[in-house]
């Protein structure tokens, strides 16, 4: 009798089930199909092409990026019993040579490969001597130029697969969703008629908090004490924040470590590697963290900044939780944050149609973040997944606050914006709004007495916070403006807008229930605001 998929999922690896998605992907594979399949970090991918990789008739060549971790997974398939090999820079001579004559002697069924070793020529006179049935390409993103992780190497792959000498089953594996990155995906990598699979994206047993509070400090040093006995990631934008949020900690005694792309690769490879190993306990990091981590017990992951994208955010909270166990995703947000991300977009992107693009996935960030729906449904929305299940498990629906009325005050702001005689980027709305003596807000040319200061009873925080609500509820628009030193964004009435003031529909908003505050002052909140004030002067 022939074994199953399940079978192998038990008899090998120990699983009783197979989680959403994983057993489709496997069948596909096994009847012969290119694939190409999304799937959050944490989801389950590798099992997907290494189960194939056991029934099908010769070798499977598995690509990856990720060095540092090839080793584990072929000392764990190796324990399981499957004969597997890796191919990348950190081997000997003479443990090459073993590894090419384990392949010639058919000796390995699962070879994983940097990217950069494709073209290596003993390699290839031995591979194009054998039958290759499967290539799995992992991190499948980092062949587009879209992605976060763009790989020159990538690009070997196409040639690597044409002279082999049969066309194997090329299956594609990521996290990343977006439109962009899957068509380049399936263009570089030349697959045929892949079949698409999107799933695992709903993480149960991760709970979405988000909170909206400019006194992050004193949240996260709360947090942190209050957790002392696990483990957790702090995400920042910057390397500085990183920095700064580090020695904070480190000072109060934490066992803390950090990581970002200006500490060495033997830095951040120890750093890594303490944190995997439980002998520190929190890791403050850039977006640089996390990529392939397998850690199972991290039991929060705090985001310090708003992130670039849901995807990014998606990937990142995906750490957390991996056990299965009950862990708490937090972000921190202040409306700053946008301000920063925009400033890092405008410092490393050229291209103003990628400018574009990555203001796009900002301002879904941004929208995701004010939205009063549930965060699950409209993170799981957002990759084409939906939600099954009730959620109780974010901090809208769980905070469920009450539903109020702010059709007036929607309507104040949008008679402001129709008495603009140009567009304007919110800053200069809420000005005019609330009054402002600024110079440029009094130079302006518009009807002043019916508008100007209109909404003083605001905070200039929070009428911004309220158009931005207006913003992703679609009661307003936002459009992205190229100028001469990069794109701005303004914002512009629309069909929704006009229907308000028309009285035609209601602006009901739902309000969070003012935030218990948990927050405890001490002295560690001032060591770290004195601190941060001193960097930030020097
Ligand atoms: P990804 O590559 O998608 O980030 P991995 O393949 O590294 O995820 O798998 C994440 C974790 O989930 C691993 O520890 C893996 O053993 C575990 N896992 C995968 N599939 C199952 C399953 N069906 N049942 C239980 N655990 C699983
Ligand atoms: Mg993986």
């Amino acid at each position: 009798m022939n074994i199953t998929p399940l079978d192998i999922l038990n008899r090998y690896y120990g699983y009783t089930n197979f989680r959403k998605g994983q057993e489709d992907i496997i069948n596909s594979i096994i009847n012969n199909n290119d694939v190409l399949a999304i799937m959050p970090t944490g989801g389950g991918k590798s099992i997907c092409y290494q189960i194939p990789a056991m029934v099908l008739e010769g070798i499977t060549i598995v690509v990856s990026p990720l060095i540092s971790l090839m080793k584990d997974q072929v000392d764990t398939l190796k324990v399981m019993g499957i004969e597997a090999e890796y191919i990348n820079s950190s081997l000997s001579n003479s443990e090459y040579e073993k590894v090419l004559n384990n392949i010639k002697n058919d000796k390995c069924k699962i070879l994983y490969v940097a990217p950069e070793r494709l073209d290596s020529s003993d390699f290839l006179t031995v591979i194009y001597d054998k039958v290759v049935c499967q290539v799995a390409i992992d991190e499948a993103h980092c062949v587009s130029q879209w992605g976060h992780d763009f790989r020159v190497s990538y690009k070997k792959i196409p040639y690597f697969i044409n002279n082999l000498r049969n066309r194997p089953i090329v299956t594609a594996f990521t996290a990343t969703a977006s439109d962009e990155v899957r068509k380049d995906i399936v263009e570089v990598l030349n697959l045929n008629n892949p079949k698409v699979f999107i799933s695992g994206f709903d993480r149960e047993n991760l709970s979405i908090n988000i909170i909206k509070s400019p006194a992050k400090n004193k949240y996260l040093l709360d947090y942190v004490k209050n957790h002392e006995n696990e483990c957790g990631i702090i995400y920042a934008s910057t390397r500085k924040e990183v920095e700064n949020i580090h020695d904070g900690l480190l000072k109060r005694g934490y066992l803390v470590s950090k990581y970002h792309a200006g500490l060495s690769n033997e830095t951040r490879k120890e750093n890594q590697e303490k944190f995997i190993n439980d002998d520190i306990k929190i890791m403050v990091a850039t977006n640089a963290f996390g990529m392939g981590i397998d850690k199972p017990n991290i039991r929060w992951v705090i985001h310090y900044n708003m992130p670039q994208s849901i995807e990014n955010y998606y990937q990142e909270i995906g750490r957390a939780g991996r056990d299965g166990e009950e862990s708490e995703c937090i972000l921190l947000f202040a409306p700053q944050d946008v301000h920063t991300q925009k400033y890092l977009v405008e410092a490393s992107i050229e291209n103003p149609q990628r400018k574009i693009a990555k203001y796009t996935k900002l301002q879904q960030m941004v929208d995701l973040i004010y939205t009063s729906d549930c965060y699950r449904k409209c993170i799981l929305d957002y990759f084409g997944e939906t939600m099954e299940d009730e959620c109780n498990n974010c901090s809208n629906c769980l905070n469920d606050g009450e539903v109020v009325d702010k059709t007036l005050d929607a309507m104040m702001v949008i008679s402001c914006i129709a008495r603009m005689k140009r567009s304007y980027g919110i800053t200069m709305i809420v000005d005019v709004l609330r009054g402002s003596k600024n110079k440029k807000v009094l130079e302006l040319e518009f009807d002043k007495l019916s508008t100007y200061g209109l909404m003083k009873k605001y905070s200039s925080e929070d009428l911004k916070n309220f158009i931005n609500t207006l913003v992703s509820h679609g009661f307003l628009d936002i459009v992205e403006n190229l100028g001469h030193r990069g794109t701005f964004p303004t914002i512009k009435l629309n069909e929704q807008s006009m229907r308000v003031i028309k009285k035609e529909i209601k602006v009901e908003l739902k309000e969070a229930k003012a935030s218990k505050s948990k927050y405890v002052e001490n002295e560690l909140y001032e060591e770290l605001v004195s601190l941060r004030s001193n960097i930030a002067r020097e």
